[in-house]
């Protein structure tokens, strides 16, 4: 299985691996420091370039039977050969921004008033968070965004640790805001907001939180009877 290297070290943007196979659908390599799309969060962009010099886009990356897939945007890439991989970093740091950012929101909003997160779509220019939300109150959405802001301004640090997954599992508060958790994991990984939270998460975060920038309300929707949808922008 691909070795994710994301996971160990979130600001790694270039890196080196064999071709593991190579095929129409994408390209596996032995590892990788892109994100497959997850979570909510889209996945990595960037490029793999050959020890001859040709550069090949990576247009989309997905999680396929636990390998990561390349999505590339022409062939050309042949098993065995070597290449040299590059994050379009830009777009992965605002990726990473938003991820830590929507961990912060729904921290709040849990703890301080008891609403759940139903899902998340996170793009490099604005989130979107579905909150189950029974009674919309948008003074107290400002609220939650203000104290939110509050815990980034604290300067937290974002941890990163392994658990047993059998441990993990006995601990149902780990998985408050991830669906779809691969469970044949033996380690689970994860995600701690320095004594504010923590949980089971597999993705890229920032280290410390004043790297979030400003969480700015832009809309909030109602979606049905109890979902409330919420969008947000970063400010530097
Ligand atoms: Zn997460």
């Amino acid at each position: 299985m691909t070795d994710r290297l994301y996971q160990q070290d979130s600001y790694l943007k270039t890196f080196q691996s064999p071709v593991v196979t190579a095929t129409e659908e994408g390209v596996v390599l032995a590892r990788t420091t892109f994100f497959p799309v997850g979570g909510g969060v889209q996945g990595d962009q960037g490029s793999l370039t050959t020890a001859d010099g040709e550069s090949y886009r990576v247009v989309e990356t997905v999680d396929q039977d636990g390998e990561v897939l390349h999505r590339m945007d022409r062939p050309g890439l042949s098993a065995g050969s070597e290449v040299t991989g590059s994050l379009d970093w830009e777009r992965r740091y605002a990726l990473m921004r938003f991820h830590t950012a929507t961990h912060v929101l729904c921290g709040v909003m849990f703890n301080d008033y008891g609403v759940k997160v139903t899902g998340n779509q996170l793009t490099p220019e604005k989130g979107r968070v579905d909150f189950s939300f029974e009674a919309f109150d948008r003074a107290l959405l400002e609220e939650g965004f203000q104290r939110a802001n509050a815990i980034v301004a604290r300067k937290l640090s974002v941890n990163i640790s392994y658990l047993p997954a059998r441990e993990a599992m006995q601990r149902p508060e780990l998985f408050k805001l991830e669906t779809g958790f691969r469970h044949h994991l033996e380690t689970l990984r994860l995600v701690e907001i320095e004594g504010f939270d923590l949980q089971a998460d597999g993705g890229c975060h920032v280290s410390h939180l004043e790297e979030i920038g400003r969480l700015v309300l832009t809309k909030s929707e109602n979606k049905g009877k109890s979902n409330r949808r919420v969008y947000f922008v970063l400010e530097d």
